[in-house]
């Protein structure tokens, strides 16, 4: 029964001001408690934002499995989001080239289903600003 636990999880995002957002917490904490890969999350449980915002924090570098992080140079990779054309480039701040590592895949994959995922929430007023 997930219900219940539904309930209790978007109480927890009830001051988060982005209704979409707090649902969408809600809806992946559930989801991770039954198995899903935390690293597939479009929302995140850390800064309680969209992934796409918060990619950037130095948080997301998670050397272990090369998410943010190139190997070859020992150094941390930058996120860019282009949150008009929902480009992801991920890029190592020392040799300039993406990681070519399935933790890479996964950034671009995750953030763009981020962007779409917020995005989705104005579908009416995205082209009226
Ligand atoms: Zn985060
Ligand atoms: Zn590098």
């Amino acid at each position: 029964m997930t219900t219940p636990l539904l309930v209790a999880d978007r109480q927890r995002y009830a001051d988060v001001r982005d209704r979409r957002l707090a649902a969408m917490l809600a809806e992946e904490d559930a989801a991770e408690d039954l198995g899903l890969d935390p690293l597939e999350r479009v929302s995140c449980r850390l800064h309680r934002r969209w992934l796409h915002h918060c990619v950037h924090s130095a948080d997301h570098v998670i050397k272990v499995t090369g998410h943010r992080w190139c190997r070859d140079c020992s150094s941390v990779a930058s996120v860019g989001v282009d949150e008009l054309t929902g480009d992801v480039l991920v890029r190592c701040g020392s040799c300039g080239t993406a990681p070519g590592t399935a933790a890479t895949r996964q950034i671009v994959r995750t953030c763009r289903a981020s962007l779409a995922a917020a995005q989705g929430f104005f579908p009416d007023h995205a082209g009226a600003r």
